[in-house]
């Protein structure tokens, strides 16, 4: 058995959200802690997701850490490699190498009597702490469907986060199954260099147009010299999309130019009027993660790309037959079906107090306050847990909110000598604001999408704008949280 590192925080996941909450634990001075990250490198979707024409739909100046600008502002939209660099260079500048454990998988996390977590790797590492902090994001485990006849499949199959770059596009046939924010990004990629592409819709897709990748030379002359600049810049794009498109989840003012906007987007790029009716959404703006993209239709206007809407039955030996028993043959398969985003923190085992498995608290889908605690877990932490995804603004301010308010109640419970809880009425209010905040947006009522479980309860989103989520966290955790004692902890174990 291998010895038990004892340490003060142990945060699990190196993405925006580790890297993040390692920079808030070293301004406030706590430096007993390290980052876990189950892959080779650090970076979270930014690393996994490698397909062609990956890239970001959020502004560089706001999708970035607020104490750390992007040296070149001339980026208007990160592609996923400026993204990669960016915080890879952040890590290093703030300090956070040496509290990086890189390929260590979590595979188990136990609350114990002694009141601090146990931590398990699949490397057979242990580590003990005060406090646990998951920040693993939530879009990392693919979701592929059970298609018919998936092993009968001669030809190359994989996901859209594990891009497999020894198969060669070049001249052939590719399949995309999906027309969320990734296919849209990949298919206008593809589409140059493949003989054809087939492009499988389940359900079309609001796309709204977005700003030129690079500034023009009179804006980036101004991002450049002017030292105010960026931040300016950044508070604008902060508010703006808090204002106008945060109201689109409500079916609020802005849902209606929002709307305008993109079915304008969807005439002015697809001249076939049959084309544009398949490609017309029969649902309200918003229920799903709205697409950002200039490019994708006028692929899809392409002569050698195809748009099929007939449902996929099976998969043949030679490519993906659809319920009008048309045979698309297909030498590459790509899912692009996204993520298994409500599954929170699966498939690790996390037990917390008297032995229960969150997983079987969170049976009939996921909460958390504020998405960063769970009664009945102490002293353990998320950022990006249960309804706390921004469909409107920057998930990594998000996560800079979360980290700040995380990071106060872990010294909280370092100045108190014990771990901490959300308090059953402080749960209790904000589960009920939660209710009917949420029951004020188009999400319970709306389509599928990985805003909700199968069993439509919406886990993921959070259903208020950005600057409510910063008023709302801003308070001490030591209102909403109380210690936990000896004889709470005494039936650890139990399970
Ligand atoms: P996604 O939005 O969940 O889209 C998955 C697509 O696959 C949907 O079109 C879905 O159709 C389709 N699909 C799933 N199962 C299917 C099946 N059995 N048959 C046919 N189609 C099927 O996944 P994603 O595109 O990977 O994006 C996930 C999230 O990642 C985004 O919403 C966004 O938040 C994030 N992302 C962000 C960026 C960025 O630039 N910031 C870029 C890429 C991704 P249905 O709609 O009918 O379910």
């Amino acid at each position: 058995m291998t010895e038990v590192t004892d340490l003060d925080v142990v945060v699990v996941g190196a993405g925006f959200g580790g890297i993040g909450l390692g920079v808030e634990l070293l301004r406030v001075g706590i430096t007993r802690f390290l980052i876990l990250e189950k892959a080779s490198e650090l970076g979270g979707v930014w690393r996994d997701n490698t397909y062609p024409g990956c890239a970001c739909d959020v502004p560089s100046h706001l999708y970035s850490f607020s104490f750390a600008p992007y040296t070149d502002s001339t980026i208007r939209y990160p592609d996923r490699r400026d993204i990669q660099e960016y915080l890879r260079s952040t890590a290093i500048k703030c300090g956070l190498q040496r509290h990086l454990r890189l390929n260590t998988p979590v595979t188990a996390a136990s609350f114990g009597e002694d009141g601090r977590w146990l931590v398990t790797t699949s490397t057979g590492d242990r580590y003990t702490a005060g406090s646990l902090v998951w920040t693993v994001g939530q879009l990392h485990r693919p979701h592929i469907p059970a298609l018919a006849g998936r092993e009968l499949f001669q030809g190359r199959a994989f996901h859209s986060a594990r891009w497999d770059h020894t198969v060669s596009i070049t001249g052939r046939n590719i399949a995309v199954i999906g027309t969320g924010s990734s296919a849209a990004q990949m298919v206008p990629h593809l589409a140059r260099d493949a003989a054809k592409v087939t492009v499988f819709q389940r359900t079309p897709a609001w796309v709204l147009p977005k700003p030129a990748r690079r500034f023009g030379p009179v804006a980036r002359w101004v991002l450049e010299h002017i030292p105010a600049m960026h931040a300016i810049y950044r508070k604008a794009i902060y508010y703006g999309a808090d204002l106008v498109l945060s109201p689109v989840m409500t079916a609020g003012w802005t849902a209606h130019p929002a709307r305008w906007v993109a079915r304008a987007h969807l005439r002015l790029s697809v001249p076939d009027p049959q084309l544009r009716a398949r490609l017309t959404p029969r649902y309200r703006i918003g229920e799903k993660r709205i697409v950002l993209d200039n490019d994708f239709y006028r692929a899809l206007c392409r002569p050698n790309v195809e748009l099929v809407t007939e449902p996929i039955t099976e998969l043949t030996s030679s490519g993906l037959r659809c319920a009008d028993s048309r045979l698309h043959p297909a030498d590459v398969i790509v899912f692009a079906t996204g993520f298994r985003a409500s599954e929170f923190l699966a498939p690790i085992e996390v037990r917390g107090r008297d032995g229960v498995l969150l997983s079987q608290q969170w049976a009939k889908g996921a909460s958390a306050f504020y998405g960063l605690a769970v009664p009945g877990f102490p002293s353990m932490w998320m950022l990006a847990g249960p309804n706390s995804f921004s469909a409107s603004g920057s998930n990594p301010t998000i996560k800079e909110f979360q980290a700040r308010y995380v990071v106060r109640g872990i010294q909280q419970s370092m100045r108190l000598g014990a771990a901490i809880e959300v308090s059953p009425s402080a749960m209790h209010s904000y589960q009920q604001w939660m209710d009917d905040a949420m029951a004020g947006t188009i999400w319970p009522t709306g389509v599928d999408s990985w805003y909700k479980t199968a069993s439509g309860k919406v886990t993921n989103p959070w259903p208020a704008t950005n600057r409510a989520f910063d008023r709302m966290t801003k308070h001490h955790p030591a209102t909403d949280f109380e210690p936990v004692t000896a004889a709470d902890t005494s039936c650890t174990g139990a399970a």
